[in-house]
């Protein structure tokens, strides 16, 4: 494809992708396709002739389209928001389009110089001291990665320049709450500790963390020999949005010198407005930090910041300086290769830049008190109608609620709640994701796509009414 071509082609892409979102509210939220479905609608094998540039878009029309499930649709109150504003995707392209790799500053010094201009941006956004130094990853799930590699570092004494960790005399303990991602699970196990060495702390009935626990578990393995490592705390956990105290959590790490982990990935973003900051009190305690600008801040995926108060530490923990990546710059530029797994990196802060200019921070904010209004009145709904519960405190966007009709309970219960989130998924009208908490199926309704305003909160709340009160 010639330049020319592209510009030809580009433009109908462009025009595709805004089309689509003009209309993406006449959508079924959920795609009906089955599964195999798509597939079977595909060559099994590639083409040995070059197509029409036009005969792929006919099939991502015909075939592509249905298989989607709608994200940016404002009655998504599915997982979490994952905005890709048109702001960011702009950035996305041009990150693409000029393809940039970065392996070192010299390979591409406006991808490492822009890295670190944007993670201070954020910082700053977020209300972070000067004392935290950001780098941008893929996903929370690496940033989590990278900090229990830190961690064990930390605590072995850099056991990975002797025999690593199997040579460790007295294994090395994680600490998370009940509550945490499954994706904190993974990093201890990745990371080599084993399923044996990762304790899951109880919550309150907040499901928070409960730090008196956490201090009693630390005690105990301390006296049964083990070495305490590191505490994964959550800011805005998966199932609730539940906070885990930071302060206190804190406060149990330093008496054990412990690492402490805080996977803000969802809530960070609303870090940028000051009134909710007290839900991360004492994170200025923390070692080291992620946030995903890909949920609700509405950077296109894949963003996900994360921020340690030790670059050396990390550095030292990640670095391998090969010759064929030496450069005379080395000494007076951040190398980003160093402060993660991958060696290349893509030039992932332009739609970072994108979408804080073209929004503002004032935008941003203003967007975000919207949603958490939305959540609000959601919750008061829920808290004044007879026959509905409200499970779980609701400081930002995520409203986790039970239909609860009387004499329904367990098995029954779960049968009904299932039941009727089904039928609205299916009804194309919303899209809710059910969850497990104390054993009981709920329902989260997770607010804050882009386009949703009061009025879609209002018509799913008057279709829950409705699915429920229909005759089963
Ligand atoms: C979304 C989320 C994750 C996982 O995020 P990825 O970026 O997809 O790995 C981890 N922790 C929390 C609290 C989350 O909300």
């Amino acid at each position: 494809m010639t330049p020319a071509e592209f510009r030809r082609a580009g433009y109908q892409v462009i025009d595709r992708i805004a089309a689509y979102r003009e209309r993406i509210a006449n959508l079924p939220v959920l795609s009906r396709l089955k599964p195999g479905e798509l597939r079977a609608q595909l060559p099994a094998s590639p083409p040995a002739q070059a197509e029409q540039f036009e005969a792929i878009l006919a099939d991502l029309d015909h075939i592509i389209m249905p298989g989607l499930s709608h994200w940016q649709h404002p009655r998504f109150f599915g997982y979490f928001p994952a905005n890709a504003t048109l702001a960011s995707a702009l950035g996305d392209f041009l990150s693409t389009g000029l393809g940039q790799l970065g392996l070192n500053w010299q390979s591409s010094p406006a991808l490492t110089e822009l890295e670190e201009a944007m993670t201070d941006w954020l910082r700053q956004m977020v209300g972070l001291s000067e004392n935290w130094h950001g780098v941008i990853q893929d996903t929370a799930s690496t940033s989590t990665l990278v900090a229990l590699l830190c961690a064990r570092e930390h605590t072995s004494s850099y056991s990975l320049s002797r025999g690593g960790l199997q040579a460790e005399e007295r294994p090395l303990i994680i600490y998370t709450s009940a509550q945490s991602h499954s994706s904190v699970e993974k990093a201890a196990l990745l990371a080599g500790f084993g399923r044996a060495n990762l304790r899951l702390i109880d919550t309150d009935e907040a499901h928070a963390m409960r730090p008196d626990l956490l201090a009693e578990a630390a005690q105990a393995d301390l006296a049964a020999g083990a070495r305490p490592c590191a505490v994964v705390a959550t800011t805005g956990t998966t199932a609730t949005t539940a906070l885990d105290p930071i302060e206190a959590v804190a406060a149990v790490c330093r008496e054990h010198r412990l690492w402490l982990h805080v996977d803000a990935a969802m809530a960070g973003s609303a870090m940028i407005l000051p009134e909710c900051r007290w839900m991360w009190q004492g994170i200025e305690a923390a070692d080291s930090l992620g946030l995903n600008p890909h949920k609700w801040l509405g950077v296109a995926f894949d963003s996900s910041l994360f921020y340690v108060r030790d670059p050396q530490h990390l550095v030292r923990v990640m670095s391998t300086n090969p010759s064929y990546l030496q450069t005379a710059a080395d000494t007076q530029a951040k190398n980003y290769r160093d402060w993660g797994i991958p060696l290349g990196r893509r030039f992932r802060a332009l739609k970072l830049w994108f979408l804080i200019r073209l929004e503002g921070v004032e935008g941003l904010q203003a967007r975000l008190r919207r949603d958490i209004a939305n959540a609000r009145w959601l919750a008061e709904q829920v808290d004044a109608t007879p026959g509905w519960t409200r499970l779980a405190p609701v400081p930002l966007q995520t409203v986790c609620l039970r239909h609860e009709p009387p004499g329904l309970t367990g098995e029954a219960l779960d049968a009904h709640t299932l039941k009727w989130v089904g039928q609205i998924n299916a009804s194309g009208a919303a899209y809710l994701t059910p969850a497990v908490l104390n054993g009981r199926w709920m329902v989260r309704v997770s607010i804050g796509a882009e386009p949703t305003e009061r009025q879609d909160v209002e018509a799913l709340w008057g279709l829950m009414q409705e699915v429920t009160q229909a005759k089963s």
